[in-house]
């Protein structure tokens, strides 16, 4: 029977309301061109989920991330999604079994410590799916990411998590992709009310496009997080500790889930 501590014994650090991540996919080679200067100069730290052929491609630039206070995260190596969409029919997760994930999952992690010398300590899930195989024969390889990190985080999912409840191997992840300040705002105060955790993705960080963060709206986030002194702002990986040591602490006051 699974159990988790009561939510409303979860405490934020003295002084903090809610948590706020940034987080980007892909390694795409935008985030490093055009987004790293915005987050550096608001001292904001994001997590970057790398896949490695993308990561190659700025490979110097990626080195300096990784040494920066940011948090560099597995995404795959092959980026496996549904075969329903085009860029991966003939790499379909349909077509997948744990075994193969899991062997992945390890040389993604190989790969990135190979070429920027740290280990990732997060997942995240390529486009949002957390089940492989089809029909009778699917699974979920969240157990998978559950052994393997810290946390692994999910997509599509328009809420803020509960710290005190939530999986930590399927986070809830938000897009804030082609999203105008207004409706990201609305988040981040909908968290703040909910002392909840929330977690954007990002994919490009360029203007006028579907899958990606315009320049000006990031930089509006940083500096309305900046202003907001009772949110806590940092990687996936950080916050994920936090919670993770609170969860541990209240324990001894588990209550049974029915
Ligand atoms: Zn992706």
């Amino acid at each position: 029977m699974p159990t988790v501590p009561p939510a409303s014994s979860f405490h934020w650090p003295e002084g903090k309301h809610c948590a706020v991540s940034l987080s980007f996919d892909d390694g795409r080679v935008t985030q490093v061109d055009h987004g790293l200067s915005i987050l550096d100069s608001n001292c904001v730290n994001a997590t970057f989920y790398l896949t490695p052929p993308l990561m190659e491609q700025r490979l110097e630039q990626w080195r300096f991330v990784a040494r920066s206070g940011h948090e560099i995260g597995n995404h795959t190596v092959t980026h496996p999604c549904t075969g329903n969409l085009e860029f991966t029919r003939t790499n379909a997760i349909e077509d997948y079994t744990l075994e193969r994930m899991d062997a992945e999952l390890a040389q993604a992690n190989a790969i990135i410590e190979d070429k920027l010398g740290v280990t990732p300590r997060t997942f995240a899930y390529p486009c949002g799916g957390t089940f492989l195989g089809r029909g009778e024969t699917a699974a979920s390889y969240i157990p998978l990411v559950a052994r393997r990190f810290l946390a692994g985080r999910g997509y599509w999912e328009p809420y803020p998590n509960s710290p005190g409840v939530c999986d930590l191997a399927h986070l809830l992840g938000c897009s804030f992709d082609a999203l105008p300040f207004n409706q990201v705002k609305a988040l981040i105060d909908r968290t703040i009310d909910e002392r909840g955790w929330l977690i954007l993705v990002g994919h490009d960080i360029r203007t006028g496009d579907w899958q990606g963060v315009d320049p000006a709206v990031l930089t509006e986030i940083c500096q309305y997080l900046n202003c907001k002194t009772d949110i806590w702002v940092d990687t996936i990986a950080s916050v994920a500790e936090y919670v993770r040591g609170v969860r541990s602490t209240l324990g001894h006051v588990r209550k049974q889930v029915t």
